[in-house]
């Protein structure tokens, strides 16, 4: 049995404390983050490990409880009820195959009750034809420690970057270490200017804005490379897929992208579709407004019409209103006494009416143009 330094107890407590009330003490300053080579373990030089070892501490400093108002009793209660302290509690967590924390379905060996991931257990057997480190004779049950269960189901390591701002966590090291590499708030250091701890997600930026020595390709947001003056001068002129070149045979202007499908037939074929569309466009405006005159000249004709029958028709008025003021102007005169006479004018003017139809209306065609 490993005796308990109480160095450990101390730091162990510390983390379970740090769980409830995360945002704690602990600054930018004072934090280590992944530059600092004492957080990895000596043993097997990575810092991604949950040996009980001095130097492995950060990590356990970074387990948190999941749903903490729910579970930080219960959590609280087994850590201070285990004599052993944090980093054997952590052991009990662990998988001894990869040393990462167990899986949620594992095993645990029913002889000598060591705990393995399925899949590591299965892949010891392939390789050294044993089922057990201890080579027990392989009797294997899903675990059943309650303890151990409910740790695993709301144990969580946060991120490094976790007091930079970054919200993520993971329940395995092999999760956490995916992520850490590639963390947006990881810090980096600019390749050109060699300027210190800018966060992953503003490198980029830095490199576009804010770099004295970088410079970006002409063609940027649409080329993203980033060089030296030199280096991108040379790209713009020999590598950019953005940059325009001109094509001798077709005289076209094209992008150096297009080059190797770019063909000057296809070019011109499309020039000619898109000078024919525009003729197109053209004819088709110009239909619209022939039809639009044939419209308006036959409304023009109709007016025409409509007008000589007006005019036609006033002229029969006209001649009307002549013969009856003729008439009364004989009825009103003084020589009409003799109303025989007045008959005789009515009789004749009734027979030539009759007589020459044909005769009246060729005068008032004459008189109405
Ligand atoms: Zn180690
Ligand atoms: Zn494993
Ligand atoms: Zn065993
Ligand atoms: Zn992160
Ligand atoms: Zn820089
Ligand atoms: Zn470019
Ligand atoms: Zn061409």
């Amino acid at each position: 049995m490993i005796s308990k330094p109480p160095r450990q107890q101390t730091v162990s407590l510390k983390a379970v404390r740090y769980s409830s009330t995360p945002q704690s003490e602990s600054t930018d300053d004072t934090y280590s983050g992944p530059e600092n080579v004492e957080d990895y373990c000596k043993t097997h030089g990575t810092k991604y490990c949950l040996d009980k070892q001095d130097n492995c501490l950060s990590l356990f400093s970074r387990i948190f409880i999941e749903n903490a108002t729910q579970n930080q009793e219960r959590v609280k209660a087994i850590f201070t009820s285990n004599d052993k302290g944090i980093m054997n509690v952590i052991q009990m967590l662990k998988c001894n195959l990869c040393h990462d924390i167990l899986q949620a379905s594992s095993i645990v060996c029913d002889s000598c009750k060591l705990c393995y991931c399925v899949e590591c257990q299965e892949n010891y057997v392939i390789e050294t034809n044993s089922n057990c480190l201890n080579e027990c004779s392989g009797e294997f049950s899903d675990l059943h420690d309650e303890n151990q269960k409910f740790l695993l189901k709301c144990l969580k390591f946060k991120c490094e970057n976790a007091q930079k701002g970054c919200e993520s966590s993971f329940k395995t090291l092999k999760d956490l270490k995916k992520h850490e590499e590639r963390c947006d708030f990881s810090f980096r250091t600019c390749q050109y200017c060699y300027k210190k701890k800018i966060m992953k997600k503003n490198l980029q930026n830095h490199l576009v804005s804010n770099c004295k020595i970088a410079r970006k390709c002409q063609n940027f947001p649409k080329c993203a490379y980033i060089g030296t003056r030199d280096q991108v001068e040379t790209h713009q002129e020999d590598d950019c897929a953005f940059t325009e070149i001109y094509c001798t045979t077709c005289l076209k202007t094209i992008l150096r992208r297009d080059k190797d499908t770019h063909s000057c037939i296809e070019t011109l074929r499309t020039l000619l579709c898109e000078k024919q569309n525009f003729l197109d466009k053209k004819t088709s405006k110009l239909s619209k407004i022939t039809e639009e005159n044939s419209k308006l000249r036959i409304m023009l004709e109709n007016m025409k019409k409509t007008l000589l029958e007006k005019c036609e028709y006033e002229g029969k008025l006209k001649r009307e209103i002549k013969r009856v003021t003729k008439e009364s102007m004989k009825l009103t005169s003084p020589k009409k006494s003799c109303s025989k006479g007045s008959d005789l004018v009515t009789k004749r003017q009734r027979t030539v009416d009759q007589a020459s139809p044909s005769r009246l209306k060729r005068t008032t065609r004459g008189r109405n143009c």
